[in-house]
C-alpha cells in the first residue's frame, strides 16, 4: 500500500462501487480502483476469467461473482441482499466503464431505488479518449453506442440522428465497419468522421475524413481491432492525422495514409520528422 493509499478512508459499507477498468492498456487502472478492488468483499464481474486475469495482474485476490446482460434481473436481487448485509460490492465489466453500452443500469437503478449508496470510481473509457483526441466538437456530443444489427432499424436510427446536434459518437465492431461507413455515406456524405482504433493500445490510430474517404481506406485493409466511431456534421477545417510511424510499421493491420496515396489527392501530404512521425491532411 502506498503512502497516499493509507491515508484514506477505508471503504463504507453497504456501497455499490462502479469500478472503470482499462480498455487495452493496463497503466490505465487508477490508484482508487485497485484499493476498491482490494478492499471490497466480493467483485461483481463481467466476465470472471478475464476479471480474474486483471486482478491477478495486480496481485489481488477476491470471490468474484459473475454479473452479465443475461443474468442481470436475478444478480440485481442477489447484490442488493449483499448491500443489506452491509457489504462492499464493486462491479467492474470486461474493459472501460461499467454501465457505458456494458451491464450495470440495472443493478445501479435497483440500488438507487432500494436507497443504498452508489459510487462511481472514474477511469477509462473508450468513448471520452476517442472524442477528446478526435479534434471534433467535444462541448456538445451525442452518445449512441452500438447501433441496432438489422438494417432497417440501423437506418432508422440513423435518419433520427440527423436533427441531433454535437458530435456523434458510436461504438461498432470492425466486422460491421464497412457496412457502417456505407450507411453514413449514404446518410451523412458531408459529415467529418474520425474513426478511433485500438484505444490506449500499441497500434492506436485515428483516421480521419468524409464517409467516402475512409471507407476508399478500409475496403483496401480491411480493418481489425476495436473502434469509436465520431461523426460531426458541422464543417471541420484543417484536421491533421498523426501516427508513430516507426510503431505503426509494425503492426500487420495498420491502415497507413501512404497505402492510399495513389489514389487521393488529399491525403499524400506525408512529411517525415525526426521522430518519424507522419502527418497527413485529410481534410481541404
Ligand atoms: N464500457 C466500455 C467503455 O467504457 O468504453 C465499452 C464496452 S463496449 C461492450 C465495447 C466497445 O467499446 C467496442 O466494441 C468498441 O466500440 C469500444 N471500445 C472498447 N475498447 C476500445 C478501444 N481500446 N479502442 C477503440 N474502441 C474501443
Amino acid at each position: 500500500m502506498s503512502a497516499a493509499e493509507s491515508t484514506l478512508p477505508p471503504l463504507t459499507p453497504a456501497t455499490l462501487y462502479l469500478v472503470a477498468t482499462p480498455i487495452g492498456n493496463l497503466e490505465d487502472i487508477t490508484l482508487r480502483a485497485l484499493r476498491t478492488l482490494r478492499e471490497c468483499d466480493v467483485i461483481a464481474a463481467e466476465d470472471t476469467r478475464r476479471t480474474g486475469q486483471l486482478l491477478n495482474h495486480f496481485g489481488i485476490s477476491k470471490p468474484i461473482l459473475s454479473y452479465f446482460k443475461f443474468n442481470e434481473a436475478k444478480r440485481s436481487e442477489e447484490i442488493l441482499e449483499r448491500l443489506a448485509r452491509g457489504e462492499k460490492i464493486a462491479l467492474v465489466t470486461d474493459a472501460g466503464t461499467p454501465g457505458i453500452s456494458d451491464p450495470g443500469e440495472r443493478v445501479v437503478r435497483a440500488a438507487v431505488k432500494a436507497g443504498f449508496r452508489v459510487e462511481s470510481i472514474p477511469g477509462p473509457c473508450a468513448l471520452i479518449a476517442a472524442l477528446t483526441a478526435s479534434g471534433l466538437p467535444t462541448d456538445e456530443f451525442h452518445f449512441v453506442g452500438f447501433l441496432p444489427v438489422k438494417s432497417g432499424q440501423r437506418r432508422r436510427s440513423l435518419e433520427a440522428l440527423k436533427k441531433v446536434s454535437g458530435t456523434l459518437a458510436f461504438y461498432e465492431s470492425p466486422y460491421r465497419i464497412g457496412k457502417f461507413l456505407n450507411e453514413l455515406n449514404e446518410l451523412f456524405p458531408t459529415a467529418t468522421v474520425v474513426l478511433a482504433r485500438e484505444l490506449t493500445k500499441k497500434f492506436e490510430q485515428f483516421l480521419r475524413g468524409k464517409p467516402a474517404e475512409l471507407l476508399d481506406i478500409i475496403e483496401r485493409r480491411a480493418p481489425k481491432g476495436e473502434f469509436v466511431v465520431l461523426v460531426s456534421q458541422l464543417e471541420a477545417e484543417g484536421i491533421t492525422q498523426t501516427c508513430r510511424d516507426s510503431e505503426c510499421r509494425s503492426d500487420p493491420t495498420h491502415i497507413s495514409p501512404s497505402d492510399v496515396a495513389p489514389a487521393h489527392p488529399h491525403w499524400p501530404q506525408v512529411a517525415t520528422n525526426a521522430v518519424s512521425q507522419f502527418r497527413c491532411r485529410v481534410l481541404r
